[in-house]
Formats: C-alpha cells, sequence, structure tokens
C-alpha cells in the first residue's frame, strides 16, 4: 500500500534498492510450502495452485503428502514417539506444559537441573545453561558477555539472531568475510595494535562469533585455524552450534568433536535443541564462571519464563539417546545413518551435473539455482512430484545466488533418497539448472 511504501522509503535510500525488496517479499509469499504438517519425513501441505507466473496464488482445499526435505530433523527425533513418547507423556502428566515462572524464581524443577548438567556431560564442558528459544539464547545472552568497549568480530553469514545479540550488546561490531582466515586475522592485528604501542589493548575484550555448519551455506568453520587465532591475539570464541550439534562429529557433539578439538578451546558453545534434538530452546555450554555469570545477569535467564517440562524431557530423552545412555546402539545408528545419506545425496546431485555448496557431511544443501525468476517454480515444480524442499533468494542469499536447500535427515532411507534425486534430475531439466554441464550465468 502507498503508507507501507513510505515506510521504507527512508530505510532503503535509493531506488533500487527499494524496489528489489519489495519485489522479493512480494515473490517470498509464493515460493514458500504452505502450511507444513510436522517434521517428520513425510509432511501434510496444504496444494495452491498459482497463477501470473507465481505472483497470485489459490489454495485448492487439497492436502498433499510430500517426502520432508527441508526441516532441520537431522536425526529423526521430530517424529519419534516410541523412542521418547512414553517419557514425554509422563512429564506432562507430572508437571503440565508451562512452568509459568523464570528459573530464578519458581520455575526451575529437577528435569531442568537434570538437562543442564546433561548438557554438560554430553559437551564435555564444566557447566551448562539451557534457556526456552534458540533465538533467544544468542540474542538475549551476548549482551550479558560483551558491552560497550569491547570488540565483536563477526562472520559475515552469521544468522540474524547472533546480528541482533551483537548489537544488543553495545559493542564495536566489524564483519569479516566469510571463513577467511586472512581478513580475521588481519581484523584482530588492527584490534590489538590500532595506532597504539603493542603492548596496549585498546578493546576491553574481543569476541570472535562464529557458526558450526552456516545453514544457508552447509559450510563448515575453520575452527581449528580460528581457535589458534583467539590463542594467539587472545580473544574468546563464541560458538553457534545450532546446525552441527548432534549432526556432526563421530559422537555428535558438532564442529569441536568433527574436528576433534578440546572442547575448552572454545569458551562460549552455544546450540539449540530445534534441529537435531526435535524440541525446542538451546544452550549455553563452558566454565562454571562463565555459567554462574549468566546464571545471574542473562535477561533470558531472569526475565524468561523457564522451558516447557515435556520440551525439556523430550532434550534429556534423545540426548540420553545420542550418548548411549539408553538404547546404546541407537545414537550411534542415527549419527552414522546421517553421514550415509548426506554424502549419498551430495554425490547423487553432483553426479547429476548439479552445483552444489557446502563440506561433504554437512547435511546442510544448498543447491544453486542462481536466478531469482526460477525460485517459486522449483518448489513448486517439487511439490507437485511430491518432493517438498525449503527454497531461499534475497535477502537471505545474495541476489544473484538464489538455491533450494535440502536438509537431510536419518529418518531417510535409500528409497526416498532416490526417489528425491529422480524428482530434483526431473525439476533441473525443466528449469534448465544443471549449471556444472553449462556455464554459470553471467550477470
Ligand atoms: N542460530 C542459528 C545458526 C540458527 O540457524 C537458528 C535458527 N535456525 C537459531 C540460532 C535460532 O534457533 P531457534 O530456531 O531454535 O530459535
Amino acid at each position: 500500500t502507498e503508507s507501507n511504501q513510505e515506510d521504507y522509503v527512508p530505510l532503503y535510500q535509493n531506488w533500487e534498492s527499494f524496489y528489489t525488496r519489495n519485489v522479493y517479499r512480494r515473490i517470498r509469499d509464493c515460493w514458500n510450502i504452505p502450511i507444513a504438517s510436522c517434521a517428520g519425513s513425510h509432511i501434510d501441505v496444504q496444494e495452491r495452485v498459482t497463477h501470473d507466473h507465481g505472483w497470485n496464488f489459490e489454495m485448492t482445499g487439497k492436502t498433499l503428502k510430500v517426502m520432508n526435505f527441508g526441516s532441520y530433523n537431522y536425526l529423526g527425533f521430530a517424529e519419534n514417539k516410541e523412542l521418547c513418547g512414553r517419557d514425554v507423556q509422563r512429564v506432562t502428566e507430572k508437571y503440565g506444559v508451562g512452568t509459568c515462572a523464570s528459573r530464578q524464581e519458581l520455575g526451575y524443577l529437577d528435569i531442568h537441573r537434570e538437562l543442564d548438567s546433561l548438557v554438560a556431560d554430553f559437551l564435555g564442558t564444566e557447566a551448562a545453561i539451557t534457556v526456552p528459544m534458540g533465538f533467544a539464547t544468542n540474542s538475549m545472552n551476548m549482551p550479558a558477555l560483551v558491552s560497550k568497549g569491547c570488540l565483536i568480530l563477526s562472520d559475515e553469514l552469521n544468522h540474524a539472531s547472533l546480528i541482533l545479540g551483537s548489537r544488543l550488546t553495545g559493542a564495536l561490531i566489524r564483519v569479516y568475510k566469510h571463513n577467511d582466515m586472512k581478513d580475521l586475522e588481519h581484523k584482530l592485528r588492527d584490534a590489538v595494535c590500532e595506532g597504539q604501542p603493542r603492548t596496549h589493548r585498546p578493546w576491553k575484550k574481543i569476541l570472535i562469533v562464529v557458526e558450526g555448519v552456516y545453514s544457508m551455506e552447509g559450510s563448515l568453520a575453520r575452527l581449528p585455524e580460528i581457535v589458534s587465532l583467539k590463542k594467539k591475539y587472545k580473544a574468546y570464541l563464541y560458538l553457534d552450534e545450532a546446525h552441527s550439534v548432534g549432526a556432526m562429529g563421530p559422537h555428535g557433539r558438532g564442529v569441536v568433536d568433527h574436528f576433534g578439538l578440546d572442547p575448552h578451546d572454545v569458551d562460549i558453545m552455544m546450540g539449540t535443541f530445534t534441529k537435531s534434538f526435535g524440541a525446542c530452546g538451546g544452550y549455553i555450554a563452558g566454565s562454571k564462571r562463565l555459567i554462574r555469570h549468566l546464571r545471574a545477569n542473562s535477561h533470558s535467564a531472569i526475565y524468561s519464563c523457564s522451558m516447557s517440562p515435556p520440551v525439556t524431557q523430550q532434550i534429556i530423552s534423545t540426548m540420553s539417546c545420542i550418548m548411549g545412555r539408553t538404547n546404546p546402539q541407537e545414537g550411534r545408528r542415527r549419527i552414522q545413518q546421517l553421514k550415509w545419506n548426506t554424502r549419498y545425496f551430495r554425490k547423487g546431485l553432483h553426479e547429476r551435473g548439479f552445483i552444489i555448496y557446502g563440506n561433504k557431511d554437512s547435511p546442510v544443501v544448498p543447491l544453486l539455482i542462481y536466478m531469482p525468476s526460477k525460485i517459486a517454480l522449483f518448489s513448486r515444480e517439487c511439490l507437485k512430484r511430491g518432493l517438498g524442499t525449503v527454497v531461499a533468494g534475497f535477502p537471505a542469499t545474495p541476489i544473484i545466488e538464489a538455491r533450494a536447500r535440502f536438509c537431510l535427515s536419518a529418518s531417510h532411507n535409500k528409497e526416498m533418497l532416490d526417489k528425491a534425486l529422480d524428482i530434483v534430475e526431473e525439476v533441473g531439466e525443466l528449469l534448465q539448472i544443471k549449471y556444472s554441464r553449462q556455464p554459470v550465468p553471467r550477470w
């Protein structure tokens, strides 16, 4: 509307970006999967037909069952009723669904205490604190760690929750190129001796903020190099393992486990329970001193209700399974299955001539569509053939790097993977996006 446009003009100063943003907001309406149900290996979606090249759509009222290659259900726990369902039900009967109090008041139950110490045991740290929301784990805890007079060095592809958290700290933020160690070192060197004698540190603290697996690229943080840089320049390291905990490493402990590093090398280990654990919430793990400080100072601990009891139990059950404490083989089997599925699917896409990004073991698989005009069509053609996936474009990706993002799960079987690969191949041929056999479009 007119008034909407006026709202946005001051933000996007020139006509081009104002125009692009509005157009993209409109297109995004059309490409997303409408009303999905549950995060299992199959989902029900509401069918819709689009008109005017995807600019308008209407629901047909029909429900389609499609394979789910879009949710972050890495270990398949989101659909596991036999494994944790009974425990979750028992806890719901005992405590109900909400605690109606923060963990500082009357909301800290025995299962919360159990989860805190389980997370620390799992990750090999001294202590941990859990938070009811993953996004808030970053955005509400970072301001308790750094403040004005500190410097944050942030990877350019960090998640919105890290960006918001960093901004709320009041510290100076410098963004370095994605996974570019030269740029990071350059900025660190600048920071420790900016016009000062080498012995003088102008910043109270320097915090490097990275993710384990980047959710739009499927790339891994170059953790061994980052750890040695943070030691060399006496900085702190904040690692977000939202997409890697459970999904990476031989024991499912994330990228720290994948690279075989000592967990004590990472000062602040953050992760969420919304992906591999099929639950909700997040954690911060580290030294006892760090966690004691967060318990007393973090807004999420003081002013927010504690985690819902059934959710807490779901995490306890799935984490115990991954650790082999219950069902000794099941956790290991799921981790290995996810790894096998990931490599098989990545290899399949590569052999079929698609350009994909990311590490060979990363269960996040971005497939490059490049052209923004093909985003909605890709999603729709896949849905029609029984494959649900997520497509993304600007501003989540650079404008000319539109992509589809597949998320693998241990609950996918070989038959599903083959079927998904066939569908992608068919749609890829239809839309002519097999770029590794053609020149990549130039802009
Ligand atoms: N960190 C990263 C890297 C994420 O990708 C996300 C969301 N997917 C979050 C934090 C926020 O987590 P949640 O969805 O659990 O709130």
